[in-house]
């Protein structure tokens, strides 16, 4: 990106451990990122001409880098986010380079022409394929959460079908998406084919008018935003938006699991994940046993700035409006009749932290039951049985996961079979993020679209309809002009000989 394209002000991305400067970055107007769009629109069609191989080995290539350069990745990953080191590693890095493998492999067979004979009685003998093209240029929104995960995540599978790809990072944390772009260019992909366009929410806005397909992961109030953006130009995208996933423990469940996957899935990246668990529902009769097993496992979490490998389970708040948000959210609840079992505070002194905390006496008048928190709390609700806990999971505006342990899989899958929820993972959570074979996606205003699976990879292209007649066919059908009263009847005729059964 040259350095005219830099429209002020530019941005300082600051460490939410220590709120030291890392670094600034550029934020560009409407007219930078339309020459970036420009530029993407060149370079296109020679790297689709590259086919599936091509791209996939540029792709492989950075899958390589990625593990070569693990310690830079995840150190840039962590400055800017304040995560823990194995966040880093596992969840962004692991991620992402599962993803390049997936997709390099995958790709082709998931956007194959497909072609097949009709059958349908009137068409009979038409041959079809059905193709995909990449649509041109991709527009990536991505949030601050997983910098990498998320915005370079659903890069992967736009740039393996043959687009360019235009990326929006979170204001909060571009430095992962630059070292991205400096890591492709290195690995061989074209110049123009990715850039990264920084800035806040305005060049995020600047890029859903330039661009042939908009995925955008972020909150719902944004996404809503991004939508109606995209409806003025009838661009179409898909949404990734926030989540509130429970999760269901019954009688009969593995406690000692069921207590652990709580704790990590609740707390992983300082509870900063769209599927990370933002509430409990146990039944009664097992409440006590858990929440005793949760609140030990909680008060054991320790928390401040990551200094490497194994130095704290809880990182930092990236954004210092979440971190307002997530105390708003336990003071409405203490206001509304809850307890603070463990935790409960933002931590004193330097950086953005708040303690692992676990809310009882929960209910849904409170908003730390019914909006996400994003942050490092867990409420748990005893419940009289699985009936109240589905109704419980599907009173909510959002519905992106939930997680169910039961006496027995089947029983678990029952229950999953009930909620109003894009995925269900039984005796373990959230976990369907990292199989991506799958479609991920949010029901209810938790997103529109998928992620992964055919279909997360289809929605980067238009499909196009061949049908080919037979060459020597008759040089009139009975259905063409001029319409006659012989050929009214046979059409009936055709018609209740085919269908009137
Ligand atoms: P935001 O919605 O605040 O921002 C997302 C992105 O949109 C950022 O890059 C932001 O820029 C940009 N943006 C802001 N305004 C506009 C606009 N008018 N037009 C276009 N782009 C705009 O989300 P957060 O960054 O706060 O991320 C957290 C949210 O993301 C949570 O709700 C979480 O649940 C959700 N999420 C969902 C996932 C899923 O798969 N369903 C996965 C991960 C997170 P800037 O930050 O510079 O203002």
């Amino acid at each position: 990106m040259a350095p005219s394209e830099a429209v002020a002000p530019a941005i300082e991305v600051r460490s939410p451990a220590d709120g030291r400067l890392i670094a600034t970055v550029p934020s560009l107007d409407a007219t930078a990122v339309a020459a970036l769009a420009a530029r993407g629109r060149e370079a296109q069609p020679a790297w689709a001409g590259l086919g599936f191989e091509g791209r996939a080995k540029v792709l492989s290539a950075m899958q390589r880098w990625l593990l070569e350069n693990a310690e830079r990745v995840i150190e840039t990953i962590a400055s800017e986010t304040g995560k823990t080191y194995e966040d880093a590693q596992l969840l962004e890095l692991g991620y992402t380079v599962s993803a390049l493998s997936f997709w390099s492999r995958r790709a082709a067979g998931y956007l194959a022409d497909r072609r097949s004979v009709v059958r349908a009685p009137l068409l009979a003998g038409r041959r079809v394929i059905t193709r995909h093209s990449p649509r041109g240029l991709v527009g990536v929104i991505g949030p601050w959460n997983y910098p990498l995960l998320n915005s370079f995540g659903d890069a992967i599978p736009a740039l393996m079908a043959g687009n360019s790809v235009l990326l929006k990072p979170s204001e909060l944390t571009p430095l992962t998406s630059l070292l991205v772009a400096e890591a492709l260019r290195e690995c061989g992909l074209p110049e123009g084919v990715f850039a990264v366009a920084t800035g806040a929410g305005e060049t995020g806005a600047a890029l859903i008018a330039v661009v042939d397909f908009v995925m955008f992961t972020g909150s719902t109030a944004t996404g809503r935003r991004v939508a109606a953006a995209a409806a003025a130009s009838l661009t179409p995208f898909a949404l990734e938006l926030g989540g509130k996933d429970a999760l269901i423990v019954l009688e009969g469940a593995p406690l000692e699991r069921a207590a652990n996957v709580a704790a990590y899935y609740g707390m992983i990246n300082a509870g900063q994940s769209c599927v990370s668990i933002e509430r409990v529902y146990a039944q009664a009769s097992i409440y006590d046993e858990l929440l005793e097993k949760i609140v030990a496992k909680v008060t054991a979490l320790r928390v401040g700035a990551p200094a490497g490998p194994a130095s704290v389970e809880v990182g930092a708040i990236t954004s210092a409006a979440q971190l307002e948000l997530i105390e708003a959210h336990i003071a409405d609840a203490l206001a509304k009749g809850a307890r603070v079992a463990v935790g409960g505070h933002r931590r004193p002194g330097e950086g953005r932290f708040f303690e692992p905390t676990v809310l009882v006496d929960v209910d849904h008048g409170m908003r730390c039951m019914m909006e996400e928190t994003f942050g490092p709390t867990l409420p748990v609700m005893a419940v009289a049985d699985a009936d109240e806990a589905v109704a419980l999971v599907n009173d909510s505006p959002l519905g992106l996961g939930a997680a169910v342990f039961a006496a027995d899989s089947e029983r678990g899958e029952a229950i999953a079979r009930r909620l109003d929820v894009g995925a269900v993972c039984v005796n373990d959570a959230a976990v369907n993020y990292f199989v991506l074979q799958a479609p991920m996606g949010g029901h209810k205003q938790s997103g529109i679209g998928v992620r992964h699976g055919a279909e997360g990879i289809r929605k980067y292209c238009s499909s196009q309809t061949i049908v080919i007649s037979p060459r020597l066919m008759l040089r009139r059908e009975p259905q063409f002009y001029p319409y006659t009263r012989g050929s009214a009847k046979l059409v009936r005729r055709l018609l209740n000989t085919l269908y009137r059964r």
